[in-house]
């Protein structure tokens, strides 16, 4: 355990300070740990709750290598971080977790998709292509067939990044890229696993994941998934099965596909917090922020049962609206009952920013569900201004 926890003086570097990065000093402000941020963002949703803000480019070398020696232990709420940086750091012996060797692998998804296959776990297949030339090669040799999911290795998220290609008719993105077999999709579930430096490991129970037809972007998540005993145990066994061979400290949100046939593949790993894991806060002993920290902090793991069935919803800026944010049908939704508000403090709306998130509590997912519907046409993310 680290010394200074219990003496309060234990300063413990985020980087950035998106929501995930907000909730989590808030949680750690419970522990009295003192907190610095690393975010390019004056306006950064932390920006409120965090001891110390430092105002930089998490991309950069030398940002993220001096960021890191004002720290203790340095954690981080997304991928796209200087590596080189936080390997320099990890060498002069500066406590980075989850380690960067682990973040290293998970930036890149054809190396996570190599990971998966070197260990034997269940995911679809895939090949790596260079650029597009070598896609094109790959059909004609026959080694690959439309309809395929092209994924640029680094730097996507909220599916960008992600592209179906049906035929030759759909443009290919532009950069080295991992392509997988288009999968039958039946259900898209998440378990999120959290390990401590004994080896504990805990898995929040599986959440199932609904996506807009539209935008494709998460509708709702909600607590517990719709699915089978066995494929709640698969999908438990598998998670606890990755967090240990990565060897990881911190926490992993693993998320899967169910095809139509049944079978659980995984599709991809995120080394921190997870949107998946936002009804923790409301519906579980533990939310996924406690549980980082102690796993980070070389602490007991916490109970991961629920305390109600939930759902998630993300709230988005609304189409149209720009500038000064306000919300409309805050106080109609808190009328509801077991519904939990969480905005983030973003100044400005933007069509489809996430903006906070809302989750409903009930007795019954059903429940929850029936009550999401009347937040999803009560509560709107506008602005002053058109
Ligand atoms: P991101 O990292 O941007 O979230 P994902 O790999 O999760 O990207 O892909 C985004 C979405 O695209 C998934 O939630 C799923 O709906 C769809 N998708 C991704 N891979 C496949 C696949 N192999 N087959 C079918 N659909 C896929």
């Amino acid at each position: 355990m680290i010394e200074k926890l219990v003496t309060s003086s234990l300063k413990m570097g985020v980087i950035a300070g998106g929501q995930l990065g907000k909730m989590l000093i808030q949680e750690a402000s419970k522990w009295d740990i003192t907190t610095y941020v690393l975010d390019p963002d004056e306006g950064c949703a932390a920006r409120n709750v965090t001891s110390v803000y430092i105002q930089g480019d998490f991309t950069d070398f030398e940002t993220v290598y001096e960021f890191g020696k004002l720290v203790d232990i340095l954690t981080y709420e997304l991928e796209n971080i200087n590596i080189e940086a936080l390997q320099k750091l990890k060498s002069e012996g500066y406590k980075i977790v989850p380690d960067p060797n682990i973040l290293a692998l998970i930036q890149d998804k054809g190396l996570q998709k190599e990971f998966y296959a070197k260990h034997d776990l269940p995911t679809s297949p895939f090949i790596c292509c260079a650029d597009e030339e070598e896609i094109g090669e790959a059909i004609q040799s026959g080694k690959l067939a439309y309809p395929f999911v092209q994924k640029l290795r680094k730097g996507g998220y909220d599916g960008h990044g992600v592209s179906l290609i049906h035929n030759n008719d759909v443009t290919l993105l532009e950069g080295s890229s991992m392509i997988e077999e288009k999968v039958d999709i039946d259900k898209e579930i998440a378990v999120i696993a959290a390990r401590n430096s004994d080896g504990e490991v805990r898995c929040f129970p599986a959440v199932e994941m609904t996506f807009n037809d539209q935008t494709n972007l998460v509708e709702e998540i909600f607590c517990p998934a719709n699915i089978t005993l066995e494929q709640a145990k698969t999908a438990e066994t598998l998670s606890k099965d990755i967090i240990e061979k990565l060897d990881m400290v911190g926490l992993l949100a693993i998320e899967f596909f169910i095809d139509k046939q049944g079978q659980i593949l995984i599709n991809e790993v995120a080394p921190r917090p997870h949107n998946s894991g936002h009804h923790t806060i409301d519906s579980v002993v533990t939310s996924q922020l406690e549980q980082l920290l102690r796993a980070i902090l070389d602490l007991p793991l916490g109970s991961t049962e629920l305390t109600s069935a939930s759902v998630m919803l993300n709230l988005l800026g609304e189409p149209g609206y720009e500038g000064q944010v306000y919300y409309e049908g805050f106080a109609d939704c808190l009328a509801i009952e077991g519904v939990k508000i969480h905005l983030y403090g973003k100044k400005s709306t933007r069509p489809f920013r996430k903006m906070g998130h809302v989750t409903v509590l009930s007795d019954s997912v059903d429940g929850a569900l029936k009550k999401a519907n009347k937040v999803k046409n009560k509560l709107k993310v506008k602005s002053w201004e058109k």
